[in-house]
């Protein structure tokens, strides 16, 4: 049996399926595995959805039967356009990028939210429950969540998002989908009006309890779970490497700290963060300041804290949760946070490098790379690429590295076609979805109003 605790130390110890459904600890926490387990040998010629369902046993433990995740795996990863599902492309001698974007949404966060919804579903049928998962999005997490559980019966799901402040094709990727268990919502308003009013709902604990609310967002274990199998399948392939993250809330990242954990050959870990740079400054500096966001040109590394840095402070801290809850406590009226000289020389130095890229350099990197290799990059992954090329200009980075591409190119073509002149297509599965009619609903920001909808809409 696999047990979990919190990172703040108070909250029960909860198996998988609870931890699953719980999202943040009662405490205020997020849960990891009460101890690391050991990656064991990958069976050869196994696929990526095999050795997806080895991995993730190890952390469902008994709240799942074997053949029940090699099932929801499979199904998941059958929705990848691509056979490999996260295939390595060698970009040049001794670096490779490995495209993590050939989900239905076109981003990284399908890999988690295809397994996780699935996982709810099954779940909640075996329990005669149902959810109603409601959550905020400025773009990506939206489509990702709203086709993770399009197909779940006993799951609705009801997404808000700023009208008119998303792009076409990430507005269209929600409201195109016909399921009558979705619901997308444009709110007259910024997008911290919408996770205002999603944190307003979960504060109203009636009505959380009545319409029995769920949230599928960054700090839930099981995305970070999904996570893990990628960074086990390039070691796999490759053997010894560094890898490279585009890092905003901390969880592909921190996903790859476990797969190092649990014994997958990986030396450096590089968080490459844009202009919002907390992170960045964190690892070169040893200071976590707060500061205002500035849109960059990968939005989905705009952050101001990042939330699952608090399961790798749990870990600094030798796993006291007293004393990471009382330094997060700290950080939130001083905004300021740092770690001892002999806890950074165990857990930091040598293992975590980090580097920036501000706008400019991100398409300097952009157009650098279309013209040597032909490969197109999305901002984001190209915010990685230059990280790992400042890094090894730097002497600092050396051997076989694996840069992780979050986002298919497709997915930013303005910001592609300004750096190298070339306007990528939408992949096949997504080629029509200009014709495809809109459905949503539209709200003022007003959180009795929006209440109203989510309680009568699925009745
Ligand atoms: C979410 C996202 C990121 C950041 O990942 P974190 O786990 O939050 O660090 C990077 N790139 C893309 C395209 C994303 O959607």
């Amino acid at each position: 049996m696999m047990r979990y605790v919190s990172t703040r130390g108070v909250a029960p110890e909860l198996g998988f399926t609870d931890v699953l459904l719980a999202g943040l600890a009662t405490d205020g926490g997020l849960y990891v595995p009460a101890e690391w387990p050991a990656l064991p040998p990958a069976h050869v010629g196994a696929k990526y959805a095999q050795r997806a369902a080895q991995v993730i046993q190890l952390f469902v433990g008994d709240d799942l039967a074997p053949a029940t995740v090699q099932r929801l795996c499979d199904e998941a990863y059958a929705t990848f356009a691509h056979p490999d599902v996260a295939p390595l492309v060698k970009l040049r001698d001794q670096d490779y990028v490995q495209e993590l974007f050939h989900g239905p949404t076109l981003a990284f966060k399908d890999i988690a939210l295809q397994l996780v919804g699935r996982m709810f579903d099954e779940v909640l049928r075996a329990r005669g429950q149902r959810v109603t998962v409601v959550g905020a999005t400025s773009g990506d997490t939206g489509s990702a969540a709203i086709d993770g559980v399009k197909n779940c019966g006993n799951v609705d799901i009801v997404i808000l998002f700023p009208q008119g402040r998303t792009s076409d094709v990430q507005r269209k990727q929600m409201t195109t989908v016909d399921s009558p268990n979705v619901r997308v919502v444009a709110v007259d308003g910024t997008f911290d009006d919408c996770q205002d009013l999603v944190k307003a709902m979960f504060n109203d604990a009636e009505f959380r309890e009545r319409m029995q609310l769920s949230a599928v967002n960054s700090i839930n274990w099981a995305r970070v779970m999904a996570q893990i199998v990628y960074y086990v399948t390039a070691t796999d392939a490759l053997g010894r490497i560094n890898v490279c993250v585009p890092s905003g809330n901390f969880g592909n990242v921190f996903s790859g700290w476990i797969a190092r954990r649990m014994g997958a050959p990986i030396d450096q870990l590089v968080v490459a963060s844009n202009a919002n740079d907390i992170l960045e400054r964190f690892f070169n500096r040893n200071e976590m300041t707060t500061a205002p966001v500035v849109p960059s040109l990968s939005p989905s590394m705009d952050i101001q804290v990042s939330s699952n840095f608090e399961r790798l402070l749990f870990e600094i801290n030798g796993r006291d949760g007293g004393m990471t809850s009382e330094q997060l406590q700290r950080f939130r009226t001083s905004g300021r946070l740092s770690v001892e000289p002999d806890q950074r020389s165990a857990f930091i130095e040598g293992r975590f490098q980090a580097a920036r890229l501000d706008d400019a350099e991100t398409l300097a990197v952009m157009g650098q790379t279309y013209r040597e290799s032909g490969m197109l990059l999305d901002p984001h992954s190209a915010v990685a690429v230059g990280a790992t090329a400042k890094l090894r200009a730097a002497g600092t980075l050396h051997g076989t590295t694996v840069t992780l591409a979050t986002a298919h190119p497709a997915k930013f073509p303005d910001a592609v076609e300004k750096a190298t002149g070339i306007r990528p297509p939408l992949p096949a599965h997504l080629a029509n979805l200009f014709e495809l009619e809109e459905k949503m609903t539209v709200l003022p920001n007003d959180l009795a109003a929006i209440q109203k909808f989510v309680a009568t809409t699925f009745t």
